[in-house]
């Protein structure tokens, strides 16, 4: 994926992204940055549900902007206000989100506790969400951006709430899923891509200050 020179402008005219220009190949990159940096826009412009005002957004050389649908195709997004139904089971839950995403439903059920078993939930499948604790949510909220199989996989400050165990623990499944896929992940908490993002962005005030592996970061400091 390629980032050309993106800004963004929210109507009441605040200048939320200015020229934000990446190159991404398979890994994890940790987009950091304090709140009201701009990551947040960012991802909802490489998940295609903003346009960029200025600059592009290349997906396998296309403009996602003018032909998002081959990149809809690839992707899983857990956006930041990712919110469950308490009284389903994680298990109808998913059924259900297979069901709008449009999985054909001979292989949904398969996939449902497929991507359950991914995230560590295949003993909890049956058991309402309501129940569940933030962390237990944030691994549903990737179970469902994983029914597709995504070669992209934007995941927005899924560490906020969580407990240092949580949080921990949700590390080491974002370094599973990576493979072969590009992982994006937001973050104001600097040990939470330290270890795992082979790739950092540092981004304050719409801007890209940084952008590289982390260890040039250290270097650069
Ligand atoms: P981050 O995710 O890094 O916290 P955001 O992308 O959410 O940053 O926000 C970037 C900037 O844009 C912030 O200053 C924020 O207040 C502003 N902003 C976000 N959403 C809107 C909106 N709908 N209208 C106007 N300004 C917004
Ligand atoms: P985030 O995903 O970072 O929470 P939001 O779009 O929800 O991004 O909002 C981020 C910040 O932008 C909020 O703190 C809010 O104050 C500000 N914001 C959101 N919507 C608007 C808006 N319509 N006008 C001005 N500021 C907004």
């Amino acid at each position: 994926m390629r980032v050309e020179g993106v800004g963004f402008r929210y109507p009441n005219g605040h200048e939320a992204l200015a020229g934000v220009d990446l190159a991404l190949g398979p890994g994890i990159l940790g987009l950091l940055g304090p709140n009201g940096a701009g990551k947040s826009t960012l991802m909802r412009i490489l998940a295609t549900l903003a346009k960029p005002g200025s600059g592009r957004v290349l997906w396998n050389g296309v403009d996602t902007a003018a032909r998002p649908d081959a990149l809809r195709a690839e992707l899983g997004y857990l956006p930041q206000d990712f919110g469950v139904y308490p009284a389903l089971s994680a298990r109808e839950f998913l059924a259900y989100l297979a069901a709008v995403k449009g999985l054909p439903s001979r292989v949904a059920g398969e996939r449902v506790d497929e991507c359950l078993g991914m995230v560590g939930l295949a003993e909890a499948a049956d058991r309402r969400l309501g129940g569940f604790s933030g962390g237990m949510r944030q691994r549903v909220g990737i179970a469902q951006a994983l029914l597709n199989d995504p070669k992209l996989l934007i995941v927005d400050e899924p560490t906020v709430g969580l407990d240092p165990e949580e949080r921990l623990r949700f590390r080491h499944l974002i370094t599973d899923l990576a493979g072969q896929r590009l992982v994006i992940l937001s973050t104001h908490i600097v040990s939470d891509i330290e270890a795992s993002a082979t790739t950092l962005a540092v981004m304050a005030k719409g801007r890209r200050l940084f952008h590289g592996e982390p260890e040039a970061l250290v270097a650069q400091a």
